[in-house]
């Protein structure tokens, strides 16, 4: 063995009970007392039968089996990759078990430029649990509050809002996660938030070590031994978390395959511009991201701060390789032939140099293994016209932290804790990836690009009949994002099958199956009982939910509400009303209709599902849904229009400049 080298740890992954203590005479321990009754690394230490020490090195037999380690060597968590995914993993584990250690080892020295830049309300709530977003409130991002895109039928532009924009108000910042700030999301220059949110996690006590680079990662069939260094080192843990990003790390060296989708093979080319002017302000600081079709891709426009802004082209590998143009030419063309975007820049300066990469839709075939997890990008790619990247990345590494935790506990059993966590990693990939497919396809922009649309569609098996495309689009489910929400991708009901409507050449609506319906009776006939996770708070509860041919209703939150409403009467007049009640006791006047729009789609979702059986009445009025608070998708004309109607003492500052 080189010098140097330590021979990994073989520790029992996922053990919980605290062994009995050696009982050879000599054993020492010169470690503190652990701090809760979970087995850690420092009892793995504890538990061995002290032999020679040499070089601060501590021989001898543990209840592993033989082994020689360092101290420092030894963790409970050991996460590669210091990105947003190993950074929330950190924090969350260090917030809800500081008795652990665990150590991010980071291959560059921050801050580090990263592509990816604007975020998903989602993101906002887990920055929240992990207790920076105050601090990244302070670095003065661009508030996000939704998007305004060309794309679909035609070239109308048209917003997505996560929160009305005419209930925005001018709120001055830094401001706290209350109100509407719990809406929007921010718009991130990703070398200041990845800092931030590394330093933070070692402020929780993460230990970080970088630049250090993992070369192999050693094991013994699907069990990891240990991570071995650039140098030499060999690092070891109980638990290992691949969060290495698009280097996915472990999926190459356990030889782990994946799923790319053919024609989702893009290419990216970007760069960055000072002083380009916001395409819109809204309230303080807040701004809507911008992106333009065009006839063979689409450009992104993302302001990341007061001067800074990121610009960006995608369009396929293929078209690229015919076009017989550079990255830079084919750049620099796409800046001249969108003409809002263009003037957006006139006074702007480029900083270069122009960057590139590709971008392929990918998501792996296993997302767990006997002790490690994937993470973030390494768990797989979806095409970043969602912006979804990153809410994946924050929200699976979360639930790795989750899932380590709750091994540790060993009160659930281990197997479901990890097929669970596999099951809803790889399942909001392939959400997501299914979106994108939807969006390119439906372009009808994409001029140049008819064939390469129609084989998308082909390759996906989409019809784009919205009807079909709608059913299309929600296989897998409404419960993958969001437990006992009604939510697909990152869309939730009303607002996907809006974008769905939006995108048909005849602005047909997928509908909704409980509109014009007055009766409704749980159908639950042939369900079986089983279980799913919700997390929360440091603690993934088992909560019961109903199964019927691979369609899953979970009895929790929205959907247990409205399983109790339909409980109590089958008259939509008595369930509405009893939904009211519900959403009058718990909320406050101005969340109310949001809350109870949410649970007309949770209805409409298990309608969808069959769980619930709509029909007619006819000595009764029908149901007529309009759920017009859901996140806005309207003509940028309309929005404009509804920020007309606010009173001007109310209104919030807005600024358009396109
Ligand atoms: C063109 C493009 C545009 C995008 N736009 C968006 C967007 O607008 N919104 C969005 O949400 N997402 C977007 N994404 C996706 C987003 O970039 C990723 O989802 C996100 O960065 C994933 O975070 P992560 O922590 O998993 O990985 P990363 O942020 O890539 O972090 C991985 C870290 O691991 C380190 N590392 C790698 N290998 C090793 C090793 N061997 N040893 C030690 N350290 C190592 C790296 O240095 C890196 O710091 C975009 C992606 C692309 C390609």
């Amino acid at each position: 063995m080189p010098a140097g080298i330590v021979e990994p740890v073989r520790t029992s992954p996922f053990r919980t009970p605290r062994p009995p203590p050696f009982s050879h005479s000599s054993a020492t321990s010169l470690l503190p007392e652990p701090i809760s009754g979970l087995w850690t690394a420092e009892d793995e230490l504890r538990s061995i039968n002290l032999g020679e020490c040499s070089n601060g090195r501590v021989a001898g037999r543990g209840q592993s089996g033989d082994i020689v380690v360092e101290r420092a060597q030894l963790y409970d968590v050991v996460i590669v990759g210091g990105g947003p995914a190993g950074s929330t993993a950190a924090t969350l584990l260090r917030k809800y078990r500081p008795d652990l250690r665990v150590v991010i080892l980071e291959k560059e020295v921050f801050p580090r430029e990263h592509i990816g830049e604007s975020h998903l309300p989602a993101i906002s709530a887990i920055l929240d649990e992990m207790g920076v977003w105050d601090k990244v409130e302070a670095a003065n991002f661009p508030i996000k509050l939704g998007a305004s895109f060309t794309w679909g039928a035609n070239s109308e532009r048209w917003d997505i809002d996560f929160y009305p924009v005419e209930k925005f108000r001018d709120e001055p910042r830094p401001a706290k996660f209350v109100g509407q700030r719990r809406h929007t999301a921010f718009q991130v220059d990703r070398s200041i938030y990845d800092k931030i949110l590394l330093d933070h996690a070692a402020s929780m006590g993460a230990e970080v070590r970088q630049p250090v680079k993992v070369q192999h990662v050693l094991h013994e069939g699907d069990r990891i031994t240990g991570l071995r260094l650039e140098g030499g080192e060999v690092i070891s843990g109980r638990h290992y978390i691949d969060a290495s990003g698009t280097v996915a790390l472990f999926r190459r060296d356990l030889g782990i395959g994946g799923t790319i989708p053919e024609e989702l093979k893009n290419i990216a080319v970007w760069d960055y511009f000072q002083n380009a002017e916001w395409a819109v302000h809204i309230g303080v600081g807040g701004t809507r991201i911008q992106v333009r079709s065009l006839p063979y891709g689409w450009i992104w426009f993302i302001p990341l701060g007061p001067t800074r802004t990121s610009v960006g082209l995608v369009c396929p590998a293929k078209y690229y390789i015919q076009s017989g143009k550079t990255p830079e030419q084919l750049y620099e063309q796409a800046l001249i032939d969108q003409k809002e975007i263009a003037a957006l820049l006139v006074k702007a300066t480029r900083e270069g140099p122009v960057r590139s990469c590709k971008d392929w839709s990918n998501v792996s075939d296993r997302a767990a293994g006997e002790n490690w997890f994937l993470v973030g990008e390494a768990a797989g790619f979806a095409d970043p016209i969602l912006s979804a990247g990153m809410t994946l990345a924050h929200s699976s590494a979360r639930d790795a932290a989750y899932t380590i935790m709750e091994l540790d506990r060993g009160e659930h059993d281990p197997a479901w804790l990890r097929s669970r966590f596999d099951e809803r990693t790889r399942l909001g990939i392939q959400q997501h990836i299914r979106f994108g497919q939807y969006w390119y396809s439906a372009n009808s922009c994409f001029t140049d690009l008819q064939e390469h649309c129609r084989s998308i569609a082909r390759e996906a098996g989409l019809n784009l009949m919205p009807i079909d495309a709608w059913r299309w689009l929600s296989q897998g489910g409404f419960s993958a994002d969001l437990i006992g929400q009604a939510v697909v991708g990152s869309f939730d009901l009303a607002s996907a099958k809006q974008v769905v409507q939006r995108f048909d050449k005849a602005g047909r609506s997928p509908g909704m199956i409980i509109d014009g319906k007055n009766t409704f009776k749980l159908n639950l006939r042939g369900a079986t009982e089983s279980v799913i996770g919700d997390l929360r708070d440091g603690r993934i509860n088992r909560v019961p939910c109903l199964v019927r041919r691979g369609a899953q209703l979970p009895l929790v939150g929205n959907f247990a509400v409205v399983v109790d409403a339909l409980k109590v009467s089958s008259d939509a007049a008595e369930i509405v009303s009893y939904l009211r009640n519900y959403v009058n006791l718990k909320y406050a006047p101005i969340h109310r209709k949001h809350h109870f729009d949410a649970l007309i789609q949770a209805l409409e979702a298990l309608a969808q599902d069959g769980w619930v059986e709509a029909g007619v009445n006819r000595k009764k009025p029908l149901m007529n849904v309009n759920l017009t608070d859901s996140r806005h998708i309207r003509s940028s004309s309309q929005s404009e229009e509804a920020i007309a109607k606010v009173d001007p003492a109310e209104r919030p500052t807005y600024k358009s400049n396109i």
